[in-house]
């Protein structure tokens, strides 16, 4: 299956289909003179031979740490002196393998070494259905996540579904929270029908190619009309703003990121006045097996502190994004108030 990515400054396959790698042709430029590899070195243990049967093509491997922990300013320097030390060019092409952290890591190095190089996204995770499309790159800071970046489009996204089977359950739940973010945004039907899924067996077993094709689908269509984030991409940010925080706070990959974004939908359908959803998805969250205890260890006072920090809320202005209704969301400003009454309710289902 193949979907068109198109933004004001690029159009890039989506191959999503098993034994994708062996597509890499369709993206790659007519003119390289080397491939290189950035690699989560725990993907790499379970799919590298896999990975290496498929390219087919010969290339220079830089391991990169498992996860979030890849994305720092350290790791970042590391890998500046492997290209360099490497000799690799601006006719080189960067490829990720491996989840979000290790897309968003080196589509920053891509797009920063030599004033920017091409790379393609091999993702192996479904949050990763999110993060591999749209541009956005980046590292942490020590004070903020997603603080250093750029956008960077890759030349292709190779999808291959067959790698999310080793996906331990955490992360099986964290990429789901952006599926049916995706959904929330978008269709009534289809938040619906995720909304039934209340086992983690039975969400282990969905028909992953075809729900990440309809959540990238959702997401190509954000990106299509605002790529650099000026309006309705700001709607990609549902449950994000206390999700972060509550990221963030947890300490970077502890808390995954799509399981905090889950908690942080709740607190966004109380502050929408969806109270019905808020508390149907929080049964939910419950019955699958989110961390939702998380909400208990920090306090409001934390959590809003963080908020104001975030990039997303420089002024005085807390900005939520919210919905009228699944699929109809909008952006507000919210009262200090109003996200304490929402935290608390919150918290009291978790008690
Ligand atoms: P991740 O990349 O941290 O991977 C999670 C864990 O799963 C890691 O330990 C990794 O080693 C492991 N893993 C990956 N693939 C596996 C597989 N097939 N089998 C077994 N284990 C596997 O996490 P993620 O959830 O994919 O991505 C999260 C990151 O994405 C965050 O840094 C977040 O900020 C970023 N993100 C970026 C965007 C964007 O638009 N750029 C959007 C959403 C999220
Ligand atoms: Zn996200």
């Amino acid at each position: 299956m193949e979907l068109t990515i198109q933004t004001a400054s690029a159009a890039y396959p989506v191959i999503l289909q098993e034994g994708a790698i062996q597509s890499i042709s369709n993206v790659l430029p007519a003119q390289y003179d080397r491939l290189v590899v950035f690699a989560d070195q725990h993907v790499w243990t379970l799919h590298g031979e896999e990975f290496k049967r498929q390219l087919d093509l010969e290339f220079s491997l830089h391991l990169v740490r498992a996860g979030e922990s890849a994305k720092t300013l350290t790791h970042y320097e590391q890998s500046m002196t492997f290209l360099l030390e490497n000799a690799v060019s601006r006719k080189s092409v960067l490829i990720a393998f491996g989840g979000g952290a290790i897309g968003d890591f080196a589509g920053f190095v891509a797009a920063t070494y030599m004033r920017g190089i091409p790379f393609i996204q091999i993702p192996t995770t479904i949050l990763a259905h999110d993060s591999a499309v749209g541009g956005k790159t980046g590292i942490n800071h020590s004070l903020g996540k997603n603080m250093i970046g750029a956008f960077h489009q890759p030349l292709g996204v190779l999808y291959d579904p067959t790698f999310l089977k080793t996906l331990p359950d955490s992360e099986v739940r964290s990429g789901f929270s952006e599926v049916i973010k995706h959904a929330f945004l978008s269709d009534g039907t289809w938040s619906n029908h995720l909304q039934t899924i209340t086992s983690i067996n039975s969400l282990r077993k969905l028909d992953w190619q075809a729900e990440l094709a309809k959540g990238i689908q959702v997401k190509a269509k954000i990106v299509e009309q605002d790529e650099k984030e000026a309006s309705v991409r700001k709607y990609l940010n549902l449950g994000h703003t206390y999700g972060h925080a509550l990221e963030a706070l947890a300490g970077f990959g502890r808390l995954k990121h799509g399981e905090a974004v889950a908690i942080g939908l709740v607190v966004t359908f109380y502050l929408s006045g969806l109270e019905q959803l808020a508390t149907n998805w929080f049964k939910q969250l419950s019955k699958l097996g989110y961390p939702l205890e998380a909400v208990t260890q920090f306090s409001i006072e934390e959590i809003i502190t963080y908020i104001r920090k975030d990039k997303k809320n420089s002024g005085e202005d807390i900005q939520f994004v919210l919905l009228h209704e699944i699929g109809k969301p909008y952006v507000s400003t919210v009262h200090e108030e109003a996200i304490r009454l929402a935290h608390d309710r919150l918290v009291n289902l978790v008690k």
